[in-house]
C-alpha cells in the first residue's frame, strides 16, 4: 500500500510539475516572440514628486506587456522569467529605445521632460557593451546629459565592486544618475555606498509601509536618512500610499516621493497631460 501511495504521490507531483512547466513554457514562448517583434510592449511612467514644491523631478520607466496570446501579464510574472531566460537583454534594449524615442518626441514638441530612470537587472548591467549602448542612445536620440538615469539593486553591485565602479563611473560621465533600488532589502555591507559612484537611494516600499505602524520602520528610516546625509546621497521614498507615511517622511526631511499617493504609473500620453508643461519662452 505504501508503495502504491508513494507512486500516486509521485504521479500527482509529476502532473503538477507538468502543468507548471507547460504554463512557463507558454509564457516563455510568447515572451520570446515579443522580444523579437516588440509587439505588445509599452512603457508606463511614474512621477517622482518633490513634496515641498509639488514639482515633477523625475519619472521611472516601467515595462508593460500585453501578450497577443495570453493578454496582460504583470511585470512580477514576466520580469523574473525574462531574467532567467536571458530575454531581459533584448527586452531591455527595446525599452531603452522606446523611452529614448518618447523623450525625443516630447523635446521636439517643446516640452521639458524630467530625467527618466530605467531599471537594469544584473544581466543587463554586466553585459559588455552597456556603456556603448547608452552612449549611442544619447547620440541617436539627441538627449541632453542627465536625461536618462538607472536603477540597480544592491545585489547587482555587491559581488564585483571594482568592475561595477568602472561601469558606473562611465555612466556618470554621460550624466546619468544612479539609484540603488529597493534599498535595505539586500543583505549588504554598507561599505559599497562610499566606494561606488551612486547618487540616490530609494528606500524600499516594505519600510515605507510600516511607517505609522511599526517602530522598526521609523528606526530604519532614521538610520537610512542619516547615512544618506553623511554620504551626500539623495533619498527617494518609494511606494508611498498614505498621508500618514508622507508625514513620517517629512520628519526625516525626505521630500522626493514616488508612490500611488502622488501618482501611479501611467501611459506616456497621460504622463504628458498630467505632468509635462511647456517651459516658459
Ligand atoms: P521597482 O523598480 O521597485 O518598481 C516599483 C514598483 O512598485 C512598480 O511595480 C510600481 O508600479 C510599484 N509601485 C509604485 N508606487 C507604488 C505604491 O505606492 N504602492 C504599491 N503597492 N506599488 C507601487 P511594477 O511596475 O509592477 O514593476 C515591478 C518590478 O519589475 C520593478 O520594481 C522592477 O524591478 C521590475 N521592472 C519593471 N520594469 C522593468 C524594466 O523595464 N526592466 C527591468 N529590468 N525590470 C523592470
Ligand atoms: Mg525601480
Ligand atoms: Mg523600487
Ligand atoms: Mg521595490
Amino acid at each position: 500500500r505504501a508503495k502504491e501511495e508513494g507512486r500516486n504521490t509521485y504521479r500527482l507531483y509529476r502532473a503538477d510539475m507538468h502543468a507548471r512547466d507547460h504554463r512557463d513554457l507558454a509564457l516563455e514562448t510568447a515572451l520570446r516572440n515579443t522580444a523579437e517583434t516588440g509587439e505588445g510592449l509599452a512603457v508606463h511612467y511614474q512621477p517622482l514628486i518633490d513634496r515641498d514644491s509639488g514639482e515633477v523631478r523625475g519619472a521611472e520607466a516601467l515595462l508593460r506587456w500585453t501578450s497577443p496570446e495570453l493578454g496582460v501579464v504583470s511585470p512580477g510574472d514576466f520580469i523574473p522569467l525574462a531574467e532567467r531566460s536571458g530575454l531581459i537583454l533584448p527586452l531591455g534594449r527595446r525599452l531603452m529605445t522606446l523611452v529614448a524615442g518618447q523623450l525625443r518626441a516630447w523635446r521636439k514638441a517643446g516640452l521639458a521632460p524630467p530625467p527618466v530612470a530605467i531599471n537594469l537587472s544584473a544581466r543587463q548591467f554586466w553585459q559588455q557593451d552597456l556603456v556603448d549602448e547608452v552612449r549611442r542612445l544619447y547620440a541617436d536620440f539627441d538627449l541632453p546629459p542627465g536625461q536618462i538615469g538607472f536603477e540597480l539593486t544592491e545585489s547587482t553591485l555587491i559581488d564585483r565592486h571594482q568592475r561595477a565602479a568602472a561601469t558606473l563611473e562611465a555612466l556618470r560621465e554621460l550624466g546619468c544618475y544612479i539609484a540603488i533600488d529597493d534599498f535595505g532589502t539586500g543583505y549588504s555591507s554598507l561599505s559599497y555606498l562610499q566606494e561606488l559612484p551612486v547618487t540616490t537611494i530609494k528606500i524600499d516600499r516594505s519600510f515605507i509601509r510600516g511607517l505609522g505602524q511599526s517602530r522598526g520602520s521609523v528606526a530604519i528610516l532614521a538610520a537610512v536618512t542619516g547615512l544618506a546625509r553623511e554620504l551626500g546621497l539623495r533619498v527617494v521614498a518609494e511606494g508611498v500610499e498614505t498621508e500618514v507615511q508622507l508625514e513620517a517622511l517629512k520628519a526625516y526631511h525626505v521630500s522626493l516621493i514616488q508612490g500611488f499617493l502622488t501618482g501611479r504609473p501611467v501611459a506616456a500620453d497621460t504622463f504628458r497631460e498630467c505632468y509635462l508643461v511647456r517651459p516658459p519662452r
